[in-house]
């Protein structure tokens, strides 16, 4: 069941101007978002499904599972996508000490930016709390570490097993517009809706001339 909405609320967008909800723009541009990898097979699968498109898109990894699939890892940089921080042990917010949450995410970042060859440390180091939820505390203290915040506009309940394929590709294709951040994972769980709604996500938007890009 989906309890969260699948396009979120203008009012919660407004009652969190802080965090990054959706890119302001005119432009034909969607931001695919995929969290919870780098996980094999399907983190592989999606990296293959978006290249013929040219597409770009921004993968909120865990650090247990970049430790345990540095290859996938690489990949991802290597097609040139952005990668975000979403905790090491995909932890949630409101069960941690704000201390412990804040150290998970530094050693994350400290993983991730150790991938890096030539790592700048004044990239911009982007968020993505696990469950999209976290205390006030922990967002402000990570704002304060220079980490973005980004949310989204879309969930397309890919991980949600009683969501059907078709309702998955719904959740993206009937709200979508520009400027959109959607979220999708590259998990197992997710890994029915996903396949199934990604490739006609891709050319659904491709035929309307929409070009996808990384935060
Ligand atoms: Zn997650």
């Amino acid at each position: 069941m989906q309890i969260i909405p699948a396009k979120t609320p203008g009012f919660v967008k407004t009652l969190f101007p802080n965090f990054v909800w959706n890119i302001a723009t005119d432009n034909k541009e969607l931001y695919l978002t995929f969290d919870d990898g780098p996980t094999p097979e399907i983190t592989d699968w999606v990296l293959q499904t978006l290249k013929p498109y040219k597409a770009k898109a921004t993968f909120f990894c865990i650090g247990n599972n970049i430790e345990k699939h540095p290859e996938i890892f690489k990949n991802i940089i290597a097609e040139g996508h952005t990668i975000g921080n979403h905790t090491y042990n995909h932890l949630k917010g409101w069960k941690h000490k704000t201390k412990n949450y804040i150290k998970d995410t530094e050693r994350n970042q400290a993983l991730i930016n150790s991938k890096f060859a030539n790592h700048d440390s004044s990239i911009e180091t982007i968020f993505r709390p696990p469950y999209g939820k976290f205390k006030t505390k922990q967002s402000k203290k990570l704002q304060e570490l220079g980490y973005k915040i980004v949310l989204w506009d879309i969930l397309s309940y890919d991980w949600d097993k009683s969501v059907s394929e078709e309702t998955c590709l719904k959740n993206v294709t009937s709200t979508a517009k520009e400027g959109s951040i959607i979220v999708f994972h590259d998990s197992v769980k997710a890994s029915r809706n996903l396949k199934y709604a990604l490739p006609k996500v891709l050319e659904y938007y491709h035929e309307k001339g929409y070009v996808f890009k990384a935060l």
